[in-house]
């Protein structure tokens, strides 16, 4: 146990902006040369700022969780912060930070596929960097995890492609409509991490569509990108029983990706006919019946060869039973494993989205009211992410003072505010450093 003054000394001269830094440098070596060669799309003639500043006034925003644009603009309007800025990003002259109005401005013209690719740059780098073979199921697929949420919700038209809720009384009038956007999300689980790969956006072509667009769908344009992305990269896609169905099998056979699905029973009855019927099932020897897990391998359904795996996992509701569906076949040295991979998808809900709505970044909360704009700063927190969980999870100062989220946030913002990068520190961060996840 730490006490407060064992922490108070060993934080003395640390510098969290500082840690930020030698981070990004650390595993992004060119993240700050990509983020300002992105296709810009404003007036040449007019430009007070490079991209890469631009896009870096975002991430900070998000590091040092400030909520609102306007709240980033006064929080960091201090000359250490315009010094600190100038000297982390290696900028000849830098007078004043740029408005939140040109910042939204900018990204209401970018193109958010420059952002996707800085993404996939980053995700490249951390693949490479080998630090997280272990985390590979069965030592070989990369678990990646598909789940959708909202991100925001209006009560009136906010743009051609918002998707629809209708509200209708018992005679069938439509009494109130409420407009939202969602987004599908793929993230790779490393260890204690899920970091965002690829984000595909649940919207309506236009507003005369017949049907609107849905989970599914996003999950078909999301399956192709990625498959063209990571060629070759051996995935296994983790997904709720929405998913459980022959498309998505064939996509994932396609693009020679493994699955784990959530099963509910009545989405598939003849494979939980077939999972019952069997009396000769395979089980571990659990000590208590609640250990064991059961499976039966090669169920036919249609074309497919499926596995069928059942087990109990301690949830926040306590002790819970959950069925999934996968192509992995399932063996005594496995199943433990599948049982917990698949289950990992609550990962993305708790670590992720609950993360990033209530704890960190305020994903619903629009910085901007522009649909391009509100797909960058979208694109910008999953990047932001990355970068921090790493560095709470590497850092040997952080690991050992053991701080929540919001405490990092503000101690980060509070020291770009107060403390100078020295020259010391610049050359310092071009250093090579070891960084452990454990
Ligand atoms: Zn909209």
């Amino acid at each position: 146990m730490v006490t407060r003054k064992v922490k108070r000394t060993m934080e003395k001269d640390e510098n969290y902006f500082f840690e930020l830094m030698k981070f990004k440098k650390h595993f992004f070596e060119d993240l700050q040369n990509r983020m300002n060669h992105v296709y810009d799309p404003r007036h040449q003639s007019y430009i007070d700022y490079s991209c890469d500043v631009l896009l870096f006034m975002i991430i900070l925003k998000n590091a040092c969780d400030l909520e609102s644009m306007r709240t980033m603009t006064n929080e960091l309007n201090k000359d250490e912060c315009i010094i600190n800025i100038k000297r982390a990003l290696n900028i000849e002259t830098l007078e004043e930070l740029p408005h939140y109005d040109t910042i939204n401005d900018f990204l209401s013209r970018l193109d958010p596929d420059e952002l996707r690719n800085i993404r996939t740059y980053m995700i490249r780098e951390l693949l490479k960097k080998r630090c997280f073979e272990t985390s590979r199921i069965g030592g070989k697929y990369w678990a990646i995890i598909i789940d959708g949420t909202g991100l925001f919700t209006f009560n009136q038209k906010h743009c051609d492609h918002c998707l629809r809720r209708e509200y209708k009384d018992e005679e069938g009038n439509v009494v109130k409509t409420v407009y939202m956007h969602h987004v599908l999300e793929a993230k790779l689980v490393v260890g204690n991490m899920v970091f965002s790969v690829d984000s595909e956006f649940i919207e309506n072509e236009s507003e005369e569509v017949p049907k609107q667009d849905c989970e599914l769908n996003a999950f078909y344009r999301l399956a192709f990108r990625l498959n063209q992305t990571f060629k070759r990269l051996p995935i296994c896609i983790i997904a709720d029983s929405l998913y459980a169905c022959e498309n998505v099998f064939k996509t994932c056979h396609n693009n020679h990706w493994k699955f784990l699905l959530r099963f509910k029973e009545d989405r598939i009855k003849s494979i939980s006919e077939e999972f019952h019927a069997l009396g000769k099932m395979e089980e571990t020897n659990g000590k208590e019946q609640q250990d064991k897990i059961r499976w039966v391998n090669h169920i036919a359904y249609n074309d497919w060869d499926i596995h069928v795996l059942e087990g109990t996992i301690k949830t926040e509701d306590g002790q819970k039973r959950f069925m999934f569906l996968t192509d992995i076949k399932i063996t005594d040295k496995n199943c433990r494993k599948l049982l917990y991979a698949g289950r990992s998808r609550w990962k993305i809900e708790n670590e992720g989205f609950n993360r990033q709505k209530h704890i960190r970044y305020h994903i619903e909360h629009a910085s901007s009211h522009n649909y391009t704009a509100m797909k960058n700063h979208y694109l910008l927190t999953q990047i932001t992410d990355i970068l921090m969980q790493l560095l709470e999870n590497g850092s040997n100062i952080l690991k050992r003072v053991k701080k929540t989220a919001k405490e990092i946030s503000s101690n980060l913002l509070e020291i770009i505010r107060m403390k100078l990068l020295t020259d010391e520190d610049i050359t310092k961060m071009k250093k090579p450093t070891q960084v452990r996840f454990t």
